[in-house]
């Protein structure tokens, strides 16, 4: 069926959960074929009013600070693997509660904490991640591999001495890319450290597969995953973020005014800086359903949001027929890098979060009002 997005909220992130399956099921299908375990990045998507449809598909969940591997911890339950440049002393404890997995990013971290690691409530298994300093990452901002990154150990800098009570490696260098990619940068992370793999447990070859995209080849990365576990007998591990919830998520937003200025401008209720960071910072211009380029359709206007900032603009986009005030327009692919990082700058409302299935249709998750903007102002 298809969605009626006159019916929800404005602003609003719809998901849809039919959508959503799809990607799940295409991810639960590479850890049968191969015996990987896929984990969701939650800095991408941390709606976790799906979490339990999540972990029947998925092994569990990476987390990039304590917040997240508690949320993980709370409401899926599966694998928690926790990854961080630097941990506090006053979180450590609280982490080792709530994880399975322990990913260090320096070695004077793993020997701050080694003995806090032992004294565990359970057992947690640690990892050290490495800088195979091979990357194919064009964007700086997503370059892990860029001189002086503070992201994991380089060769040059790596302690053979120090592997004792480890028990995996780490590595994460891609974004939005294709098994190409990662094939390439195993080479580089086993020539720099294949020597090491053999006393491991597992490797976790971290996110940047874009694994539910069109174009994507399952089956290089299917030889990937499974020379590696045959050659060196360790457990895979993914930690996709995107390609979990790639293209099953919408915002929806609503015109509020329509002027010219050398050309046709649209107010929409909702924020390139406020709603969609990504937009601004990736750059990245989304998809509008019924919208073309600029010039490509009848009308070309400027859209843009409702905040101060003058450069709180989405993009030009066409259109068939003159935008009119109250008119919906519906972003595409905005369930990931969106939630996650919205703010209310300006006094900016958050938009709802709506989940849509087949059985009942769009169900309004939650809704956020004047105080979630006062409550963290003082
Ligand atoms: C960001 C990140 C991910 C997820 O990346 P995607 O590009 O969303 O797939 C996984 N692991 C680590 C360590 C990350 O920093």
């Amino acid at each position: 069926m298809a969605i009626d997005f006159s019916v929800v909220p404005s602003p609003s992130y719809l998901v849809d959960e039919r959508l959503l399956v799809k990607n799940l099921e295409t991810l639960k299908r590479l850890q049968e074929r191969t015996g990987c375990k896929v984990l969701l990045a939650q800095k991408a998507f941390s709606m976790y009013a799906f979490y339990p449809l999540i972990g029947r598909y998925l092994s569990g969940v990476a987390s990039s600070s304590l917040y997240e591997a508690r949320l993980g911890r709370e409401e899926m339950d599966r694998e928690v693997h926790i990854y961080s440049p630097a941990y506090g002393e006053k979180d450590f404890a609280e982490i080792l509660e709530v994880s399975d997995h322990v990913v260090f990013n320096s070695f004077s971290q793993w020997a701050r904490f080694k003995d806090q690691v032992k004294r565990a409530p359970h057992p947690v298994s640690c990892g050290i991640r490495v800088n195979p300093e091979y990357s194919e990452v064009e964007t700086g901002l997503y370059d892990p591999c860029a001189p002086y990154s503070r992201m994991g150990v380089t060769e040059a800098n790596f302690d053979p001495d120090a592997l004792d009570g480890l028990d995996g490696i780490h590595f994460h260098t891609l974004c939005e890319q294709n098994s190409d990619a990662l094939e390439h940068t195993l080479a580089a992370v086993e020539s720099k450290f294949g020597k090491y793999l053999n006393r491991m447990k597992w490797i976790n070859f971290g996110g940047g597969h874009h694994i539910t995209r069109a174009d994507y080849d399952l089956g290089r990365l299917e030889r990937c995953i499974t020379a590696i576990q045959d050659k060196y007998d360790v457990q895979v591990y993914l930690e996709p973020g995107e390609a979990i919830a790639l293209n099953t998520g919408y915002l929806v937003s609503t015109v509020l005014d329509v002027f010219e200025n050398g050309m046709p401008i649209a107010i929409l209720d909702t924020s390139a800086t406020c709603h969609m960071p990504d937009v601004l910072e990736m750059p990245y211009r989304p998809e509008i359903i019924g919208a073309g380029k600029p010039r490509e359709k009848a009308i070309t206007y400027r859209l843009g949001g409702p905040t101060c900032l003058a450069g709180d603009v989405i993009g030009d986009y066409s259109f068939d027929r003159p935008l009119h005030v109250g008119d919906r327009v519906v972003f595409c692919d905005m369930a990931i890098y969106s939630m996650v990082k919205n703010n209310t700058f300006n006094g900016i409302a958050l938009p709802a979060i709506v989940a849509y299935s087949e059985e009942s249709g769009a169900r309004i998750i939650k809704q956020f009002g004047y105080e979630n903007f006062k409550t963290r102002l003082s």
